[in-house]
């Protein structure tokens, strides 16, 4: 079990912790794809997503592992809601707190909205991705799917390429795979890359093929223009035909080297469709088990409870 109420970040998860999550996601994989019976352990139980920003897979992948443990799953409907009339998130919050609810799943676009709501609620919140901040529940997604095809993290090379400085789930991960024993490279413009997260224990460069040269995994990253104040490139056609990563980049990595992506990926872009149709990229793969990790994380946090 995990004793904690709410799962918030990365950063303040043990190693342990951590390796727990993987383990028990491993069990939940068959029920995913459809070779073990759902379950019910979450009968009873309700947990209502909250998504203040836009998603597709992490949304309907909270939906899918709360109706497979069995839970009541509903969705608050940010645009139809209160919210739109200026409700603050707290009030939201514990209104949804007093209809009996045990999981409140968030995603909003200021970075420690999760941290404030779990402050205010009796329910456990999850943290779905808050601002450039975190994205607990996608790098624990990509442990998994690391674990599963490099059997641990000891000494692997992670390169992670794009726009780091906005992403929630470069800094999920560095925090992750740094704790798990991984050599985490950083990869990207100058003005994308922060170099001061090299003190988290990483290696930030602007040199691509330096980044790529000799990975286990290859990560990139979607440009966030969402988050972006603009003028920090020149344009995605420039930044594509620097970083953009293509099956002559990837040569330079390992030869079993896999390639992952968190999603939605803007092909031709930051990865090239031929890459991705090439047989080394298990983004597909990452998606189911982003299911098998939330139903994992939605028992642990409910066995800390009872
Ligand atoms: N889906 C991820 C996130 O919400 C990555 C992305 O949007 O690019 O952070």
């Amino acid at each position: 079990m995990l004793n904690r109420k709410d799962l918030l970040g990365i950063r303040d998860l043990s190693k342990e912790e951590i390796m727990m999550i993987l383990e028990r996601a491993e069990g939940m994989k068959s029920i995913v794809l459809g070779n073990a019976p759902k379950r019910n352990d979450l009968n009873g139980e309700t947990m209502i997503t909250l998504f203040y920003e836009n998603s597709t897979r992490t949304r309907m992948a909270f939906t899918a592992a709360g109706k497979y443990m069995g839970a009541n799953v509903l969705d608050l409907g940010v645009a139809t809601s209160s919210v739109k009339k200026g409700e603050t998130l707290v009030d939201t919050g514990i209104t949804l707190d007093r209809m009996g609810t045990e999981f409140m799943v968030l995603r909003h676009s200021m970075s420690g909205a999760p941290h404030l709501l779990a402050k205010n609620v009796k329910a456990s919140v999850i943290n779905a991705g808050d601002g450039a901040n975190e994205h607990p529940t996608q790098a624990l997604l990509d442990f998994y799917t690391i674990y599963e095809k490099k059997g641990g993290f000891k000494n692997l090379k992670v390169t992670i390429i794009g726009d780091i400085a906005h992403s929630r789930v470069a800094r999920s991960n560095v925090f992750g795979l740094t704790k798990l024993g991984a050599k985490v490279t950083l990869a990207g413009p100058g003005t994308l890359t922060a170099k001061s997260m090299e003190a988290l224990g990483c290696t930030v460069t602007t040199d691509l093929k330096e980044a790529v040269k000799d990975a286990d995994i290859v990560m990139a990253l979607r440009i966030q223009l969402e988050r972006q104040k603009g003028g920090l490139f020149p344009n995605l056609r420039e930044y594509s035909q620097i970083y953009g990563i293509d099956e002559e980049i990837f040569k330079y990595a390992k030869e079993d080297a896999i390639l992952m992506h968190p999603a939605p990926v803007n092909r031709g872009i930051e990865l090239m469709p031929e890459l991705i149709d090439s047989g080394v990229s298990v983004i597909d793969e990452q998606v189911t088990n982003g299911v098998a990790v939330r139903m994992a994380i939605l028992e642990l946090l409910r066995e800390g409870r009872a």
